[in-house]
This record gives C-alpha cells, sequence and structure tokens, in this order.
C-alpha cells in the first residue's frame, strides 16, 4: 500500500471493494480532471490548447475477473451496483455513470484487445457537468487500469485515442482529444500545451502558487450538455468554414488571413472563424509568456479569450459573464469562460490578497441577478493519471 497523502482514501476504496466484491482489487488508479487555461473549441480545428490536469480526481479500484461479468459500483450510489457482461457491449446502450467504463472496454475491443471481465468501485471528487471533465477522468482512470491489467501496454497517445472513440461512439458526445491529453499526460506545477494536429505535447511550467496568485473556478451550476446543438452547430460554422477558405482545417488560418476571409464567409461563419484564429494565436502567446515571464503575464490574454468566446463564438451565457466581470473587477488579473460553454465554469486568476474579495463579489452578484449560488473553490495544476496501488 502507498504511503502518500491518497494513502487514507486508497486503503477506504480498497476496503470498500473488498466488502462489496469479496476480495482484495488488483490495484487502484486514479486520474484528474481538468481546467483548459486558454485554447477553447480549437482542438476539433486541429490547432492548440492549453489544459492542466487538476487536483480533483476520479479513483477506480479494479479486479480482472475469469469470465465474461462487468460488476460496476460507484461510492454516489446513484445506480447500485450495475452488471453487463463485456462480450455483449453496445454503443450508446449503458445509461448514467457506468457508460464511460463500459465505454472504455469496448474502445479497447474496437483496437483488438482481449478485454476479460473485471469488478469496478468508483470514487471521485471532480464535479460533474461543471466543464472541469468528470467524464474524462473516470474514463482515464479505467483506462489506465484496464491497460495495465490487461497488459495491453498501450502508451499515452494511444489511450487518448482510445477513451476518444469511447467518448464519441459508445457514449455518443462528439469530444476531442484535450481532456484526455490533460488528464492522462499532465505534470504536476505545468500546463499541457498540446498541437490537436499531431498530438505532440509540451509541459510548460505554470505554477500559480509561487507567483502568488490562485485560480479560482467559478461553478455557475447552470448545466452544459456537450451533446447539445450548440456545441454541434459550431462544429459544423468551423467546418464551413474551413471548407469555404480551402484548408484542411482552420488551424491553417493565420490572423493575417483574417481580411480576406470577411470577403469570403457569412458574417456568422466569420466571426466563428475569428474566434478560432485569435484564440489559437493567443494559446501560443500564453505558452510565451508563461515560460518567460511567468502566470502574473497572462491575464490580458484570459480577458481576450472571454471577449472573444462572448462575442465571436457565442458560447457564454449571462452567469459565466458576470462571474468573469464581477472578478476581474475585485482584483482578479485575467478570467474568462472554460469548457464547451453554455455553462459550466470560469476561471479567475487572483492575487492571494485579493481571493476572498472576489469570491464574496461574485456570490454577491449572483444572488443580486437573481442566480443560483455558484460554487467557488481553488485549483492547482497536479499530476496526471497514476496507479495508487
Ligand atoms: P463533464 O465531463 O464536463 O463533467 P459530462 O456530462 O461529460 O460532464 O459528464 C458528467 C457525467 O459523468 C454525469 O452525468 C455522470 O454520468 C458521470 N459522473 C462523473 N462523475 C460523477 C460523480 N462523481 N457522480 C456521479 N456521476 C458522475
Ligand atoms: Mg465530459
Amino acid at each position: 500500500m502507498t504511503s502518500t497523502p491518497d494513502a487514507p482514501a486508497v486503503s477506504a476504496l480498497s476496503g470498500l471493494f473488498e466488502s462489496t466484491f469479496g476480495s482484495a482489487p488488483d490495484g487502484v488508479w486514479q486520474a484528474p480532471g481538468r481546467v483548459n487555461l486558454i485554447g477553447e473549441h480549437t482542438d476539433y480545428n486541429e490547432g492548440f490548447v492549453l489544459p492542466f490536469a487538476i487536483d480533483k480526481t476520479a479513483k477506480v479500484a479494479v479486479r480482472i475477473r475469469h469470465d465474461s461479468r462487468v460488476r460496476l459500483l460507484s461510492t454516489f450510489g446513484e445506480q447500485g451496483l450495475v452488471e453487463a457482461d463485456v462480450d455483449m457491449l453496445v454503443p450508446e446502450a449503458a445509461k448514467g455513470w457506468t457508460k464511460y467504463p463500459l465505454g472504455v472496454a469496448w474502445a479497447l475491443q474496437q483496437r483488438g484487445i482481449l478485454v476479460p471481465g473485471f469488478d469496478l468501485l468508483m470514487d471521485s471528487d471532480v464535479p460533474l457537468g461543471a466543464g472541469l471533465s468528470s467524464s474524462h477522468a473516470i474514463e482515464c482512470a479505467v483506462i489506465s487500469a484496464l491497460n495495465e491489467l490487461t497488459g495491453a501496454g498501450l502508451g499515452a497517445e494511444d489511450m487518448v485515442l482510445a477513451t476518444q472513440r469511447a467518448e464519441n461512439d459508445f457514449v455518443g458526445a462528439p469530444t476531442g482529444i484535450m481532456d484526455q491529453s490533460a488528464s492522462l499526460r499532465g505534470s504536476k506545477g505545468h500546463a499541457v500545451f498540446l498541437d490537436c494536429r499531431d498530438q505532440s505535447v509540451q509541459l510548460v511550467p505554470f505554477d500559480a502558487q509561487e507567483a502568488g496568485l490562485v485560480l479560482l473556478v467559478i461553478d455557475t451550476k447552470v448545466s452544459h450538455s456537450h451533446a447539445d446543438g450548440g456545441y454541434a452547430s459550431r462544429r459544423v460554422s468551423c467546418e464551413l468554414g474551413a471548407q469555404v477558405l480551402g484548408v484542411p482545417a482552420l488551424r491553417d488560418v493565420g490572423i493575417g488571413d483574417l481580411e480576406e476571409a470577411s470577403g469570403l464567409l457569412d458574417s456568422t461563419t466569420f466571426r466563428r472563424v475569428r474566434h478560432i484564429v485569435t484564440e489559437n494565436d493567443r494559446v501560443l502567446q500564453t505558452v510565451e509568456r508563461l515560460t518567460t515571464d511567468g502566470p502574473a503575464h497572462i491575464g490580458r490574454l484570459l480577458d481576450a479569450s472571454h471577449a472573444s468566446m462572448r462575442d465571436d463564438f457565442e458560447i457564454s451565457c449571462p452567469e459565466l459573464d458576470l462571474a468573469v466581470e464581477t472578478s476581474r473587477a475585485h482584483g482578479a488579473i485575467g478570467a474568462r469562460m472554460t469548457g464547451g460553454g453554455f455553462g459550466g465554469s470560469a476561471i479567475a486568476l487572483t492575487p492571494v490578497g485579493h481571493e476572498q474579495d472576489v469570491r464574496d463579489a461574485v456570490v454577491r452578484a449572483f444572488a443580486a441577478a437573481g442566480f443560483t449560488t455558484p460554487d467557488i473553490f481553488t485549483v492547482t495544476p497536479a499530476a496526471g493519471a497514476t496507479r495508487l496501488a
């Protein structure tokens, strides 16, 4: 058993696994949620993103079985014990949280990997539906476990693609590769600079604490859904833009091409394109700033990213705008909505001395506007998926 700070959680999970399933798990794995620092909707345009793994994780205790049965239980209990047969997995048929572990097993099978039955107990403190990718935290913890226990030996890049397949084709959510890349490849004190065209990753120093800053997450409690029309229609606009401009993906359009593009595209498609093009540029600038000057120098880029999502990509909402504006007015050096949009969370990079001011002001502003009380907490860049026991 491990002697890390995770030891109590690991032994509690192992103990519950043993009392539920009758013997100890083969191991315990964890994978984090993620916050995207900057680079929104750029992933499916083969562009750049800069997420980081957070100090909130999904943990799974797993034991391989000698038959094809799968038994799944979570500590939050909603569905009770769910049973399935690993040889009879049907895309889009599974319900609730179990579609994620079953989707991972299915995606491994699609790669020709023999997946035996297994017992699995899941626990997670990644807030769900807040834009922190609680679903990928589950998938990445499960794939880390099954990759090891089946001896599949996939590398990080292949695990990223397998979890994408699970989300896209089994769960039915049209997501890219950012969330899994952060969860599987993150590193403490770093952000993950990911080129979504070739999947190359560069770890960029991002230690807000050292710079006297905290990164606040403001969960607006407005629920988002990746499968809804807003996300799909933005993808369609981006595809149309690339097609009209004659490029494989909007990644290939530079800031200098925008003037010409404005004459070729209808005004809505042009604004969608402009968001992607300027957002890619902001990611590159953020990487440069973090590498040379540190986190205190990226505030302006976070602000500009939010304005672009609000005005050009139109994926913000009144709650997110209020969270961002109020944070900035009370001392945050930069703030933006994060995640796919239409709800979820905002982030506010805030000097330690202003943290309480920002928290209080946002809660007051939400009350005055008649919005649901937001959940506000700090996150720090943490390690990616790992085996705990
Ligand atoms: P996100 O990944 O942005 O948090 P999703 O809608 O993709 O939002 O995934 C949320 C889903 O993941 C929930 O509907 C639920 O099925 C599952 N889930 C993840 N974490 C938990 C949890 N701690 N408790 C219950 N369900 C969870
Ligand atoms: Mg998700």
